[in-house]
């Protein structure tokens, strides 16, 4: 998603003149008409900066793809027309989905297989507000140690978006796995890798097994 962060009259995201502390609203300038000063709106973004609203506020229907399951039948709740599961009718309300909390957290558990550094990637991308969540020591801050974040922190009224974010880099990853076991094989009579385009192994000539469905 795309933000224009030079645009004017300056959006209301918030920011206050590093001066002067006036706030930096519908200002037609990059420039505080409270004490002069210029300012450069890149330097004020914060990765929790909410510039944007969300792109779901999981009163969507069809239901978009958060990657839900019926908690009755665990089938798939996507695209359903009315809130109620489309495989045995079970009554659902996403709202009941959300932490009730400000922030929630994204850990291992919710991020289901992305890797949490991918997710903090994506987060910064997509412009959706977050912060790490872990605790750091003065020391991790200031002694040079590179720190590896576990978990994310991100403001509520995002959560069905990151929901939706994490199923597309979900699929994401299943679909260039799938490429890359597309672009070898290995022969299930000697072993040997072969290249996607051979049709017989260069080793022992057996004939690759067709494609698993
Ligand atoms: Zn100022
Ligand atoms: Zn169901
Ligand atoms: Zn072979």
């Amino acid at each position: 998603m795309e933000i224009d962060l030079a645009q004017l009259p300056i959006p209301d995201w918030d920011f206050n003149c590093p001066s002067c502390a006036y706030p930096l609203r519908g200002l037609p300038a990059h420039r505080c008409p409270e004490c002069g000063t210029p300012f450069d709106i890149r330097d004020l973004v914060r990765p929790w900066t909410r510039l944007r609203p969300p792109r779901f506020t999981g009163s969507e229907l069809p239901l978009p793809d958060f990657g839900s399951a019926c908690t009755q039948c665990h089938g798939p709740l996507t695209g359903a027309v009315r809130w109620a599961c489309p495989h045995c009718g079970a009554a659902f309300d996403p709202e009941t989905w959300r932490p009730a909390s400000e922030w929630f957290i994204v850990d291992n558990a919710l991020a289901g297989g992305v890797p949490i550094p991918l997710v903090q990637t994506l987060l910064a991308s997509e412009y959706v507000p977050h912060a790490p969540a872990d605790e750091k020591t003065a020391f991790e801050i200031f002694g040079g140690q590179s720190i590896t974040i576990t978990r994310l922190r991100v403001p509520r009224e995002f959560y069905f978006e990151v929901l939706w974010l994490l199923r597309q880099a979900r699929l994401d990853i299943a679909a260039a796995r799938a490429a890359a076991r597309r672009v070898q094989w290995r022969c299930r009579r000697c072993g040997a890798r072969n290249p996607g385009h051979f049709e017989v192994c260069w080793n022992c000539q057996e004939h690759a097994a067709p494609p698993a469905t």
